[in-house]
This record gives C-alpha cells, structure tokens and sequence, in this order.
C-alpha cells in the first residue's frame, strides 16, 4: 500500500457540518487531501463564512494530518461571457467572493473552468477571460487560480495546452495562475495519455511548464480520446484504464500535487434512488498500484 500517495476525491458541504462534515467525509475514504465546492457547483447561494464551521474543520485536519486541499468554483463562473455583460460581471464578482471564501477556508487553490465563448469566438473569449482575472487578481491575493484543462465539449475553452498559455500570456498577475490536470478531459480533447504520457508531458512542459500544475483530476473517461465529450468513468473502467493513470498518480514529477477523484456515484442494482461513492474504494486500489476488475460489485455489496 502506497500511503504516502496524496490522494483524495470532491466531497460535499452541506447540512449542519458543512464544511466540518466535507473533512469528515474525506475521512472516510481514507482520503489524505480532498476538493470542496463552497456550496452546489449550479448556483451562487452561499452560506455565511461564520457558518461553514472552518475552524472545527481545520482542527480534524490537524488533528489527522491533512495539509492540503483545494477548492472549485462553480460551473456558472463564466469569465468567457462577451454576449451579456451582466453573465461577466455576475463571474467577476462571484470569483473574488470565492477566492476570500478559498483563503479563509486554509486553502490556496481555487479550481476555476476558464470559460466557455457561446459562439463568440475562442479568440473573443480568451481575451474575455483575460479581462476578469485581471479584474480579480490583485497584489493582495493570497490564492492560486487553477484553470482546468478542459475537454472541449460545445465552446469550451481551455481545450489545449496553448489556449491556456494565452491566457497566461494577458494575465498580469499570472504569477498567481496555476493549472488543474484533469485526465478525462486532456484525453477527451486529444491527449494521448495512453499511449503516450512521457510526450503530453514534455508538450505540458514546454507550453506552460511543469510546476503550473497544483492539482490533478484523476478521472477515467466513458469516451474514446478526441471526443470532446466530457463523461468520466470509474477508475479503470474507462478509455483510459487503469495503467495510464496510475501513471499519472505515482509520476515522481507529482507526488506533492493533490490527486482528486470526480468519478461517478455508482448504482444500486434495483433502487434507481440511491447510488454509492467508490471513492474510498479506487482509494484503495490506487493505492494498492493493481487493478480490480471486481470493484463496481465490491461497492455495490458495500464490501
Ligand atoms: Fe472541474
Ligand atoms: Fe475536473
Ligand atoms: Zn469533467
């Protein structure tokens, strides 16, 4: 068993516990990092700070050694917005909330989809994106923005390694900009994680450089690369399969950078109503480093 793998999933923050309840949850699949949206990903309502139960939950996290999480912005932050000025200052507004929600929460990365240009054009959303981080990024943020690498589905943008190093390029204060590696997307979008990891490397290196990336996604996909479809699958049950990523989760290159799970709940046979996390299942076997191919029956028999 590899325990010093620094591996975790997306958990929820809700009820009572809120922000407490999402390390406990991450304790429970025997996580030693985790990702947290600081409310639902579709919508802005969001709780007051003195709500969340932050110092509750920082001291669970020292009390059992977690160091490191980061958090996500919603999916509705859409800073590529050039058709309705309301939709980008909505995301301008809301991004600078969540980067002082983020900090106060004891994390320094903020996950952010760079955005998606509805028609206008990559070059017009680039320059958009462009526009609101330099609105958000002052000298006074404490945070990391991590633009996620994205699969290219409808008019995504982030699809390739260049059109992020573009928005690096307009970016003053691009010292605070990170990446987050997901794997389902980058093969979605064409990335030969497969059959060719050593040279998506050297291609990530040499356009934005290795040390940009503070988070991975380590996420199976349901699609053959080159889709541009964006359906993550469980770990080893996917396009991808199980070698590849754990490729990409033991790389020396990574192994203080967080590695979060997004994969799907998986059903109950018979109960259309509940599904269950197999988060601390591909914990286990991740970090057991072989394949399980018996691991959807395992969760579903809550073994
Ligand atoms: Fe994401
Ligand atoms: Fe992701
Ligand atoms: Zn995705």
């Amino acid at each position: 068993m590899n325990e010093s793998l620094l591996i975790g999933s997306h958990v929820g923050m809700s009820g009572k516990e809120m922000f407490l309840g999402s390390v406990k949850e991450a304790l429970s699949y025997d996580a030693n990092t985790f990702m947290v949206y600081t409310g639902a990903p579709q919508n802005t309502r969001r709780k007051e700070l003195a709500d969340l139960r932050i110092d509750e939950a920082k001291a669970l996290m020292a009390q059992q050694g977690i160091t490191q999480f980061v958090v996500h912005a919603p999916y509705i932050i859409n800073l590529a917005n050039t058709v309705k000025p309301e939709i980008f200052s909505l995301a301008v507004d809301f991004l600078s909330l969540e980067l002082s929600r983020t900090e106060a929460m004891g994390s320094h990365v903020l996950v952010l989809h760079p955005g998606s240009h509805v028609n206008a054009g990559a070059e017009k959303g680039i320059a958009k994106i462009i526009e609101g981080l330099n609105e958000v990024l002052s000298e006074q943020t404490d945070c990391f923005i991590a633009l996620e690498t994205m699969a290219g589905k409808g008019s995504e943008i982030g699809r390739t390694f260049e059109e992020l190093a573009r928005i690096y390029d307009g970016v003053h204060r691009n010292d605070r900009l990170r990446v987050c590696f997901d794997t389902c997307h980058t093969n979605d979008s064409g990335y030969d994680l497969v059959g060719d990891y050593d040279h998506v490397m050297e291609q990530f290196d040499r356009i934005l450089g290795c040390g940009q990336i503070a988070v991975f996604h380590i996420n199976d996909s349901k699609n053959p690369r080159s889709a541009s479809k964006d359906r993550h699958e469980n770990i080893g049950f996917g396009t991808i399969g199980f070698e590849a990523l754990y490729r990409v989760v033991t790389d020396p290159n990574f192994t203080d950078i967080p590695k979060i799970l997004e994969t799907p709940y998986v059903a109950l046979p018979g109960d259309n109503k509940r599904s269950l996390a197999p988060y601390r299942y591909e914990i286990a076997m991740l970090r057991s480093g072989s394949f399980d191919p018996q691991l959807i029956e395992r969760i579903q028999a809550g073994a």
